[in-house]
C-alpha cells in the first residue's frame, strides 16, 4: 500500500516550494508549477492555511471568468535558528518561514575549543534569539560547522584543526542541550543552500567556494545540494594542485588549501586568488557548474582580487568558454552565508523541497 503519509508531505512540500519564491500566488499557479491537480492543490492549500503557514490575502476578479482566491506565505508563522561553527566564531542567525535573516549575534570561540564548550555558547545563543517573538514557532536549529563530517549520522569525523573533534555524535548532543530539533550539516553545503534560496530554480548546477581558515566548496547539483557517498562533498582545499608543494594538515602535500595559504602568509593576496582560480577552473572543468559564488570572511575581506582573478581564470582557461559559461558572483548573504543557509536546512527538511520547482513565467 503507498505510504499517504509521506505523498501528503510531499505534496505540501512542492506547493511550499513555489509558496516561498512568489509575493503571491493562486491555486492555478500553484497547479501550473507543480502539476498538481486542482482539486488536490485546493486540499493541500486548505491544510497550509489551518497550520497557518500561508493565509488568504484576497479575492482577483479578472474581467472574463471566475474570481480567483489570492494566498500568501506567512513568514513569520514559523522561524529556524542557524548556526555557523568555525574555527575561531560561533555566529548565529534567526530566519523566517521565507529565510530572511531577522536577528543575528556572533560569540569569540576559544583556540581549540571543546564539543563541550561549544555546546554550552551554542545554548547561551539559541536561548538569547529564541528569547523573542520567534520563541514559540521555532522549526529546530541547523549547523552548519567544517569537515569532515558525516551529515547522515551527525557526527563530526574529525574537524580539521580542532583536535578534539574527533567523531563527536554533535547532532544528538545538540538536540539533549536544546531541545530542539537539529540538522547538522557541512559548512559549505549549508552556505550553497542559501544561495540556492536566493537565486531560484535558475541556480541548478553551482559551486560555494569558502575560503575561511581553510577552503571548501559546497555544491548545487542538478537542482539538489550534493552530499555524496559519504556526505563528505566539498573538500576541495585538499585537491592537489602542486605535486611538490607544501605540506599540508591533512597529511598530503601541495594541497590547494596548502599552497592558498602560504602565499596569504607571504602577504601575496593576488597570488592565493589566483591559486584559488586554478582550482575553480578545475572545478567547472569536472563538473560543468554554471553558478560560482564565492564566499567566507577571508575571501570577503579582499572580494575584488578574488572576483577578479577567478572570473579571468573562468573565462580565459576553461577551453570552449565562450560557450561554456560560468557566472562569478560573490556571496549576496556576506558573512551570514553559512548561518542562514543552516536554518533554511531546517525549514526544508521540515517545510519544503530545495529550489527544484520552477515558478511559471
Ligand atoms: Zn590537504
Amino acid at each position: 500500500m503507498a505510504d499517504l503519509t509521506f505523498l501528503r508531505g510531499y505534496n505540501e512540500a512542492l506547493v511550499m516550494a513555489v509558496a516561498r519564491t512568489l509575493p503571491a500566488f493562486e491555486r492555478a499557479t500553484i497547479a501550473a508549477a507543480t502539476g498538481l491537480t486542482p482539486q488536490a492543490v485546493s486540499k493541500v492549500l486548505a491544510r497550509l492555511v489551518d497550520d497557518g503557514l500561508i493565509a488568504p490575502a484576497g479575492v482577483r476578479r479578472p474581467a472574463v471568468g471566475k474570481p480567483a482566491g489570492v494566498y500568501q506565505l506567512v513568514a513569520d508563522s514559523r522561524y529556524a535558528i542557524g548556526a555557523h561553527v568555525a574555527r575561531r566564531t560561533l555566529r548565529l542567525v534567526l530566519t523566517d518561514l521565507a529565510g530572511a535573516v531577522r536577528d543575528s549575534a556572533v560569540t569569540a570561540l576559544p583556540p581549540d575549543f571543546t564539543p563541550g564548550t561549544l555546546l554550552r555558547e551554542l545554548a547561551a545563543g539559541v536561548g538569547r534569539l529564541a528569547a523573542g517573538p520567534a520563541g514559540g514557532r521555532l522549526t529546530g536549529v541547523g549547523i552548519g560547522m567544517v569537515g569532515p563530517l558525516d551529515h547522515a549520522h551527525g557526527t563530526v569525523r574529525d574537524a580539521h584543526r580542532l583536535r578534539h573533534w574527533h567523531d563527536v555524535p554533535l547532532r544528538e548532543r545538540a538536540e539533549q542541550a536544546l531541545g530542539l530539533p537539529v540538522h547538522l550539516d557541512k559548512d559549505v553545503t549549508a552556505g550553497v543552500t542559501a544561495e540556492a534560496w536566493r537565486h531560484g530554480p535558475e541556480f541548478r548546477d553551482a559551486a560555494l567556494i569558502m575560503v575561511e581558515s581553510g577552503v571548501g566548496a559546497g555544491l548545487w547539483l542538478n537542482g539538489a545540494a550534493h552530499r555524496g557517498a559519504h556526505t563528505n562533498a566539498g573538500e576541495f582545499g585538499h585537491t592537489v594542485v602542486d605535486l611538490s608543494g607544501p605540506p599540508c594538515v591533512c597529511g598530503r602535500r601541495g594541497c590547494l588549501e596548502a599552497v592558498h595559504d602560504r602565499a596569504v602568509a607571504a602577504g601575496d593576496i593576488r597570488g592565493a586568488a589566483r591559486v584559488l582560480a586554478v582550482g575553480v577552473v578545475n572545478l567547472v572543468q569536472t563538473l560543468d557548474v554554471a553558478h560560482v559564488v564565492l564566499a567566507g570572511a577571508d575571501l570577503l575581506a579582499h572580494a575584488g582580487t578574488y572576483r577578479a582573478e577567478v572570473e579571468q581564470a573562468v573565462r580565459t582557461q576553461v577551453p570552449r568558454a565562450d560557450w561554456q559559461r560560468a557566472e562569478v558572483t560573490l556571496s549576496g548573504l556576506g558573512a551570514d552565508v553559512i548561518a542562514a543557509g543552516a536554518a533554511m536546512q531546517v525549514l526544508e527538511a521540515r517545510y519544503g523541497l530545495p529550489g527544484r520547482v520552477a515558478p511559471p513565467r
